[in-house]
């Protein structure tokens, strides 16, 4: 993009909130099922049947407003948006028009700065409301028509909607990873974009840099994962900034975003919210939240991720980058805590969990929960390096042999024999094998090439497998053939 025009991004995020039960019926909201198993006359939109509200639904759209700083509504209503879809069995689909649960909040983000360092943004959430799902329709099988499945239609979804604050494809990525941390911490959504429990869509403009006014807005769909979001806005920026440039006008409309093409296309004109002709739910009353019942759920709320990875700068000297990686996910942050309960040095810790512990678990597409390796013996590896018992070379054969295994450290040393050599007359005895069998490299040095001496350190390695310890190979080559 040049440097003219600038993006103006709004992200809109559906959360499918994790209750047994639908929004207004008592139907299993369980992924997987048999097709329409999960249905009944009040998700059907059957004449005659009544919706009641979850409580469930609404104490997590609750717990994600408190998170997300925003305002709790103390009076809350729900309406129907009109549409016509084969999805959706009653012609509308119950949401919240202008009583949402969650007002205006905010969340922060982290970015890169183009010259390393990380920067915090406060993204503004404009609000985030109840709503229901629609079945889905399944195009295969049959020639010519299409199937509907109505498990899906009346699962809680909550959706947040940003402000227009995000201005670049990596911001739009930094507040996706943000907010899905956040739910994630809050027990409130399994987030599968998979299963389609986190939906994204993006909204994108540009403007003149320095205009105030917003410019027009497409809307992109489809976008089924992180990565395919900052890339469908990248190119919708670049689309959009050739349209202009062209003398031509961005059109307001809804496209998709085809991923095996990279381009978006377009889908329909976009409808404004006039067009839902929305009113309010007549069957379902207005509900009032009480003060008490919010600050009841405020004391459920966990350590968020943002606050967490304040106290691991804080408490364990982290750096910002290490801290905001360990914090992503609960799970990673409370291995990272267990491991140094066990052993504590936190930057050897943390570097050994994102370097080769992550490595070895994404080669078998496992989650750290599910790791071979416990914190407490990741801790074991980490104080044998520590003690000098092996080197940071052996240990990094050390653990994919305890993630095979499941043994600890020590047994893999002990069976291995791979304890690291630190008497130093077996030193002496390998360095006076090694001086022998290079005398040009010692001539070298001798002569002032002081890189020599690596070469030779890195022989007595050689000859050792590794097991001589780096710093005393060093001294005692330099003694034997210094001049
Ligand atoms: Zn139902």
């Amino acid at each position: 993009m040049t440097t003219v025009y600038e993006a103006v991004i709004g992200l809109e995020v559906h959360v499918q909130l994790d209750t047994h039960s639908k929004i207004f019926c008592a139907c299993s909201t369980k992924f997987g099922s048999e097709p329409n198993a999960n249905t009944c006359p009040v998700c059907l939109g059957l004449p005659g049947s009544l919706p009641v509200l979850n409580g469930q639904a609404l104490h997590l759209a609750v717990k994600v407003g408190i998170a997300l700083n925003c305002e709790i509504s103390k009076r809350l209503k729900f309406d129907r948006k009109n549409y016509f879809y084969p999805d959706l069995p009653k012609a509308y689909q119950i949401s919240q028009f202008d009583q949402p649960v969650n007002g205006a909040g905010w969340l922060l983000i982290e970015t890169r700065s183009e010259d390393g360092s990380w920067k915090e943004k406060k993204i503004g959430i404009h609000r985030a409301h109840l709503e229901e799902d629609a079945g889905k329709l399944l195009h295969e099988g049959i020639e010519g028509a299409s199937l509907v499945d109505f498990n899906r239609a009346g699962v809680p979804l909550l959706e947040i909607v940003s402000d227009p604050d995000l201005s670049s494809p990596e911001e739009a990525y930094a507040y996706l990873t943000s907010l899905k941390a956040i739910l994630q911490y809050l027990e409130v959504s399994d987030c599968n974009m998979e299963e389609g429990s986190l939906r994204c869509d993006a909204n994108v403009s540009i403007r003149k840099r320095g205009d105030k006014n917003l410019g027009t807005k497409t809307e992109i769909k489809n976008l089924n994962s992180f990565k395919n979001v900052q890339r469908a806005i990248q190119y919708e920026i670049e689309r959009q900034t050739e349209l202009v440039e062209g003398g031509g006008r961005v059109i307001q409309e809804t496209r998709l975003w085809n991923d095996v093409k990279a381009q978006t296309f377009v889908m329909r004109s976009k409808e404004q919210a006039h067009d839902y002709r929305y009113f309010p739910e007549p069957d379902l009353v207005p509900l009032t939240i009480e003060s008490a019942a919010i600050e009841a759920i405020r004391k459920e709320l966990p350590e968020l991720p943002a606050a967490k990875a304040a106290r691991f700068r804080k408490d364990y000297g982290l750096g910002d980058y290490d801290a905001s990686v360990l914090v992503q996910e609960k799970a990673l942050a409370a291995y990272f805590e267990q491991a140094i309960k066990a052993h504590a040095n936190a930057k050897m810790i943390s570097n050994w969990m994102q370097s080769e512990l992550l490595a070895l678990l994404n080669s078998k597409k496992l989650a750290i929960q599910s790791s071979p390796v416990s914190a407490q013996a990741l801790a074991g590896l980490v104080a044998l390096i520590e003690s000098g018992t092996i080197s940071g070379k052996i240990a990094k054969d050390v653990l994919p042999v305890m993630f095979e295994t499941g043994q600890t450290a020590q047994e893999v040393v002990r069976e291995k024999g791979w304890v690291q050599v630190t008497d130093e007359s077996l030193i002496e005895t390998i360095a006076d094998k090694i001086i022998a069998d290079n005398s040009q490299s010692v001539q070298d040095y001798r002569a002032g090439k002081k890189q020599a001496l690596g070469f030779l350190v890195g022989q007595m390695m050689k000859a050792s497998q590794g097991k001589v310890n780096p710093k005393l190979a060093n001294e005692v080559l330099a003694r034997k053939i210094g001049v």
